[in-house]
């Protein structure tokens, strides 16, 4: 963050889509704190901050009568932790935009925070409405993106809003700089050999970015569900397991394509089953191509897991994106702890290792290896978007 904020109003996107309980308390505080650095640095540069942030999906879970679940969805539940966490005034908006946003952002002085309401009371700001973002704009005479977790999406204050600020007024913050550095170190010249680990539950999900991989992977390992839609390509028996029978041809292809650019794919060559998706199945380990009928791949088996580990202890460079298994069960969580304690074991001799979009960031934080790796996104889909090589709208419009 470049640009000087003294005696400036920014305008600050945030992610505070907090998990609240049934009193409204929030349970988890991680979004807060993690935009805490932008939002201090503005004020002790002597700027005010105006933060704006979504919570929740108020308009798609309204009251019986049509209107917003305002008590629900209000961003004031936020106002005594923002004080506590800032030391300083946190003034409430009970509007993002209208008479009292102005007034307010307008009264606002150096060293204060003003808070606005939910963006997403309006739908102009998913939809990204032009004359909803210019509003907004005109609260502020700086506009901040810290919103990574929005980054992609094209709404009017992740993106939109950024229209109405020239290159010397608008700018990244902390967050979604180190995001942005991270994600671009792991995907650009990163030092060899490279490792992308990857699973989840489907193939078409993740086709795009295993088809980037290629460019800079030197090995690329496959678990979870997917795997099994590529032991079916080859004519192996997956026996009950979730497979994607329809992406048959796009599994060959991919991997016909690896094998034209050298790139070495490994999948698990045992599973962990189960005879039902339960945690109280039966469980028996057998090769992943000899799935008996009946019984279900719900995690990699201890040779896969083995020979993975071994693989990721030897990168300079690991992605890693998607669980090995159905790691919520004890029972199927294995494959995808020892590929994290791998990953911390490879940070530890010097490897960068970079966790990002969806469940292998709450397998890492499940086992509490997040401190041990050397990146762990917040993005989740934004960062599966970023690896997949496209341009995420909120990151194009600072550029712009
Ligand atoms: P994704 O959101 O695509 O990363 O998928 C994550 C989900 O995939 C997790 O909830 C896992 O439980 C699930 N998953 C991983 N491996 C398997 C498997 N072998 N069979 C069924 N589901 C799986």
């Amino acid at each position: 963050m470049k640009l000087d904020f003294k005696d400036k109003k920014a305008l600050v996107r945030v992610d505070f889509n907090v998990p609240l309980d049934k009193q409204f308390k929030i349970t988890d505080d991680t979004r807060i704190r993690e935009a805490l650095p932008t939002l201090q640095h503005i004020l002790e540069q002597g700027g005010a901050v105006i933060i704006m942030s979504h919570l929740g999906r108020p308009l798609e879970k309204k009251n019986e009568d049509g209107s917003i679940n305002r008590e629900k969805f209000t961003l004031q539940h936020l106002v005594k932790h923002l004080k506590k966490k800032l030391k300083t005034k946190v003034h409430f908006a009970d509007d993002c935009i209208g008479k009292q946003a102005i007034k307010k952002s307008a009264a606002l002085k150096p060293g204060e925070v003003l808070l606005l309401e939910n963006t997403r009371f309006y739908s102009e700001e998913e939809k990204g409405d032009q004359e909803f973002a210019k509003k907004l704009a005109a609260l502020g005479d700086i506009y901040v993106n810290d919103a990574f977790g929005t980054a992609h999406r094209a709404h009017a204050s992740t993106a939109v809003v950024a229209q109405f600020f020239d290159a010397q007024h608008k700018t990244f913050g902390f967050l979604m700089e180190r995001e942005i550095e991270n994600a671009t170190r792991a995907m650009h010249q990163p030092a060899k050999p490279v490792t992308c680990v990857t699973g989840g539950s489907k193939v078409s999900d993740k086709i795009l970015l295993l088809e980037k991989f290629l460019d800079y992977a030197d090995n690329i390992l496959i678990g979870g569900a997917m795997a099994y839609t590529f032991f079916l390509a080859k004519k192996g028996a997956v026996g009950n397991s979730l497979v994607e029978a329809d992406k048959i041809k796009i599994a060959l292809e991919f991997l016909k394509k690896a094998k034209n650019a050298g790139v070495k794919v490994v999948l698990p060559r045992d599973s962990v089953c189960g005879d039902r998706f339960a945690p109280d199945a039966q469980v028996q380990v057998t090769a992943s191509n000899q799935i008996p009928n009946g019984w279900m791949g719900l995690d990699i088996g201890p040779k896969a897991a083995r020979q993975f580990a071994g693989i990721i202890r030897k990168s300079q460079t690991v992605i890693w994106n998607g669980p090995m298994g159905v790691f919520e069960m004890p029972a199927f969580a294995d494959g995808t702890k020892i590929v994290a304690k791998a990953c911390a074991a490879a940070t530890k001799k010097g490897a960068f290792t970079m966790v990002g979009g969806g469940d292998s960031v709450a397998a890492v934080n499940q086992l509490k290896l997040a401190k041990k790796v050397s990146f762990v996104s917040t993005g989740g889909g934004a960062m599966l978007e970023f690896m997949e090589g496209k341009e995420l709208p909120g990151i194009k419009a600072i550029k712009d």
